[in-house]
């Protein structure tokens, strides 16, 4: 169960004021808000260990490593991953993506394909479209439906033996739509191509088991689920971590290096060049003991409750279409109210304390897919209340008075 008063008390920021009235923050697809035990830890972080982490003898330094390797270790545990050593710090998912994207340059040739969905984030799509240009390699596209359900049958229909790596995300940012990622992955499998699955809008709401999925990359961002910007993990099964090539070059990432040939680091350090987001990644692992602690499950059955009643609301307002309503989504829901412009309307509420994203939502294709330039987008976490949806509604109402 949830207990909404006491979760609210967490964030500071939600008892805030925008615009002169309580904010309203349903943008979570964007980045989530942070509950004081994340903050602190960065402050704490500052405050009593900062120094430079996998290299001094000193005491600080040894505490701040120590940390830093606790929170890969949270994370491990977290996602399930067989080895500590298979989850990558990075500074996000675009980051983890084109750590993958990069390494492939040196694993395909021309003609080979690689399999993306119809309903992709911008970044996973275009470090993929770069991939083929320095390759020859060919991109497909699995289509979707005006549900916002991809088409398995035209994903089957473009699996061969030339593919040789598929990358779909887990929940579409736009739509919310959970995608069916254990047949995804197990049909590539099939033709033994490689699977990556960008989690970075499903990890707030489900917690994945690598092991279980079998997948080959994983990727997500901290920013999404509590932790802070800038900070994100590349999952990898080790056998394909050894086999891509380091993505920067740099200190940390070597084991020796002279003018004549270098040798790079093991794993995860031949990944992780430079120094890293140290309080960002030990805040990272702050967030997942905090969302643990409140628990998926909880979380999930209680955002379903919020997205059941704020459909039925918002459909209730005459001229508003949803885009996206797949029954296994999460709690996204994507509108617009007749041909009224989604800014015209983002603006109008955000003056009376309401915070939702309008436009593409870097993902064009899905805006292209139904012919429109952008939605409305309101995003709910579990911190979110029944209230606010109502406060959405009345606002909606008063914005398409003041509009049409
Ligand atoms: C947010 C998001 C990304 C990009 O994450 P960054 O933290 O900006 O790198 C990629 N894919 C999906 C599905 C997202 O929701």
């Amino acid at each position: 169960m949830i207990d909404i008063q006491k979760i609210r008390a967490d964030f500071p920021i939600l008892n805030k004021k925008v615009n002169g009235k309580p904010l309203v923050y349903l943008d979570n697809a964007a980045t989530s808000q942070k509950p004081q035990v994340v903050i602190d830890s960065i402050v704490n972080y500052y405050t009593t260990i900062n120094s430079n982490i996998h290299r001094g003898v000193h005491t600080l330094s040894q505490k701040a490593t120590d940390a830093y390797e606790q929170a890969r270790i949270k994370l491990q545990q977290h996602f399930n991953a067989k080895k500590s050593y298979e989850i990558i710090l990075t500074a996000g998912t675009t980051h983890s993506i084109n750590i993958v994207a990069t390494g492939f340059s040196s694993l395909l040739k021309k003609g080979d394909e690689i399999i993306v969905s119809a309903m992709e984030h911008h970044s996973n799509i275009v470090p993929w479209q770069m991939l083929c240009e320095r390759t020859g390699a060919i991109l497909k596209v699995i289509p979707m439906d005006e549900v916002g359900e991809l088409l398995m049958n035209g994903y089957d229909a473009l699996l061969s033996n030339k593919t040789k790596l598929v990358f779909v995300n887990h929940v579409s940012n736009a739509l919310g739509t959970i995608n069916p990622i254990e047949k995804i992955i197990e049909k590539a499998h099939k033709v033994g191509a490689a699977v990556l699955i960008d989690g970075a809008q499903s990890c707030p709401h489900i917690k994945p088991d690598l092991q279980k999925l079998n997948v080959d990359f994983y990727v997500a961002s901290a920013h999404k689920l509590c932790g802070p910007t800038g900070v994100g993990i590349l999952y990898g099964k080790e056998a394909w971590l050894n086999k891509l090539p380091p993505y920067q070059g740099g200190g940390e990432m070597i084991k020796q290096v002279t003018f004549e040939k270098t040798t790079y680091a093991d794993l995860p350090h031949k990944f992780e060049a430079g120094t890293p987001n140290i309080a960002g990644v030990i805040a990272f692992g702050t967030a997942i003991d905090y969302m643990n602690e409140i628990g998926f499950d909880n979380i999930a059955a209680y955002e379903n409750e919020l997205l059941e009643y704020a459909t039925k609301k918002l459909l209730s307002i005459e001229g508003l279409k949803i885009y996206g309503t797949s029954q296994h989504k999460t709690a996204v829901i994507s509108f617009n109210i007749g041909e009224i412009h989604p800014y015209d309307i983002g603006s109008i509420i955000d003056k009376l304390g309401i915070a939702v994203r309008t436009g593409h939502h870097c993902a064009q294709p899905i805006m292209d897919f139904y012919n429109i330039p952008g939605t409305v987008r309101a995003s709910f976490s579990f911190y979110n209340t029944f209230e606010e949806i109502d406060l959405l509604y009345n606002a909606l109402i008063k914005a398409k008075t003041m509009l049409c």
